[in-house]
């Protein structure tokens, strides 16, 4: 079987205690590879390894233009081994291979070259003062970067959460989600081709609690932590970061409101919608989970809706035309498919749906459940969508923020002053009109409430990655 080694200070190592795990395929349902099982030691390794490379090395010394080169050369060579890596994390987690080669792998050699060239556009600032001094800002590298991803989109996430701090000249280590390991150590092994220091990107194999996470986030020579994953885990990482006060940018889960009024474009929103609930399984953060339609269409939008859904393509993701595909994992099965009786407990009605095979879930379309029910509450993180009629936009609204979470929402409408009014007032961090998951990288991108802390993107991320200084000069 195929070995995955962690990747430190340029080396591909195993664990210092030799252990292991499989990393299993959800279609297949078997191990496909053996993976290093990382410990407190080979955390303390990598952080050793990052900490020498930002302080004695060239990475953080170099001009924006040499480092932007080699990120620039990354996002290319990204490109080049795209199969490779499209196959890694659709063995790891049954994503549709067709999503990873023309959504995931482009969008991680983008993440490469927007922040290479953000970086050296806004690098400084001036601010000429009536007082006769001069007076400037240099963001600095901050240090080191614990970067913690989770296994929904793994070479795309990776890629997201170390390409701002790389780009400003920090050093980085990486701990991908124990479900999807395989690309975190190809990304690693193809910065190395790109020509980047030995030390500046290492990969760091294992699980959370009491392993190779939580030793990251205990560390004292860690200046930042960048985490995406779920609430409960954000909120353990913020207290293991406080010890040291280490400042954190946590991405957290969502529970998407996607709100149909009357007037908008059918075709459209029905479209849109499908995909805001099926994509990747359902295993999106900014999955459009809580489905609100105006009272007046409910009917015609709930026939086409469930038509729409029943036309989508499930089978082997490494086939192409396959549009969805096995959940990430049978722990994760699990917990997606309990949710078939809370329904049921909760007077839900399925209009279509439920469980195909494998670990596979069809797309599931709940109606008739009140929006207190834990189906309507919960982050499942699958292909279940609850629908509900509302009567107002002032109870549209209601049902939308009516969540812990605050990620995103999308509205679909018209009418171009309900459209302004709507967005202003739901709780999120993104709200999408006639549309879903367009992202502009200069944009803020991250969540209120139990949806994290901090935004990333352009000077987002330049505010975290760095710490600026100001200059003041006396002319
Ligand atoms: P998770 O929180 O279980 O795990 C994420 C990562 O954290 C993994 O690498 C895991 O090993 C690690 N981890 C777990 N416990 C830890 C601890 N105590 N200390 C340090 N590290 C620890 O999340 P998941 O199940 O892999 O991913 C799904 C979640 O991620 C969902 O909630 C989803 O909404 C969220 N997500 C959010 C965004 C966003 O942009 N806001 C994007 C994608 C996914």
């Amino acid at each position: 079987m195929e070995f995955i080694p962690h990747i430190i200070e340029g080396r591909e190592v195993g664990s210092a205690d030799g252990k292991r795990f499989d990393t299993v395929n959800p279609w297949t349902r078997t191990a496909w590879a053996e993976v290093a099982l990382g410990s407190r030691v080979d955390v303390e390794r990598a952080v050793a390894a990052a900490r020498r490379a930002f302080d004695d090395g060239p990475w953080p010394r170099m001009g924006f233009n040499e480092r932007g080169a080699i990120l620039h050369r990354l996002a290319d060579v990204i490109e080049k081994h795209s199969t490779e890596l499209s196959e890694a994390d659709t063995k790891d987690m049954g994503k549709p291979i067709t999503d990873m080669r023309t959504k995931d792998v482009p969008r991680a050699a983008l993440n490469f070259r927007f922040f290479a060239d953000h970086a050296r556009l806004t690098a400084a600032e001036a601010f000429p003062s009536d007082s006769g001094h001069h007076i400037y800002t240099r963001y600095e590298p901050a240090g080191v970067f614990a970067a913690i991803t989770p296994w929904n989109f793994p070479l795309m996430l990776e890629t997201w959460k170390v390409a701002p701090p790389l780009a400003w000249g920090n050093t980085v280590v990486l701990k991908p989600a124990e479900d999807s390991p395989a690309s975190a150590t190809l990304l690693a092994k193809l910065a190395l081709e790109a020509g980047m220091p030995a030390g500046v990107l290492n990969v760091v194999h294992g699980l959370g609690p009491d392993s190779v996470g939580q030793a990251l986030t205990e560390s004292p020579h860690i200046d930042r932590i960048t985490f995406t994953g779920e609430s409960n885990t954000g909120r353990a990482i913020a207290r293991a970061a406080a010890a040291h006060l280490t400042p954190v940018s946590l991405e957290l889960g969502g529970k998407g409101a996607n709100i149909v009024f009357a007037e908008a474009d059918l075709d459209s929103a029905v479209g849109w919608s499908i995909k805001a609930i099926f994509s990747n399984a359902g295993q999106v953060c900014l999955a459009g989970s809580r489905l609100f339609v105006e009272a007046s269409i409910y009917d015609e939008f709930l026939a086409r809706f469930v038509a729409g859904a029943k036309t989508l393509t499930i089978g082997d993701p490494m086939l192409s035309e396959t549009q969805l595909g096995p959940l990430a994992s049978e722990q994760h099965f699990r917990k997606v498919s309990s949710y078939f009786e809370t329904i049921n407990e909760d007077g839900g009605k399925i209009l279509t749906g439920g469980i195909d095979s494998g670990w596979t879930i069809k797309p599931t379309v709940v109606v008739d459940i009140p929006t207190s029910s834990r189906v309507c509450r919960d982050e499942i993180f699958g292909p279940i969508v609850t629908i509900t009629p509302f009567s107002s936009e002032a109870e549209a609204v209601t049902f939308a923020n009516d969540t812990p979470y605050g990620l995103n929402a999308m509205l679909f409408s018209e009418n171009l002053s309900r459209a302004h009014r709507v967005s202003a007032a739901l709780k999120a961090g993104t709200v999408w009109v006639n549309c879903f998951f367009i992202r502009d990288l200069r944009a803020p991108f991250g969540g209120v409430g139990d949806s994290g802390i901090g935004r990333e993107g352009g000077t987002f991320s330049r505010e975290f990655c760095t710490e600026p200084k100001a200059v003041v000069i006396e002319i």
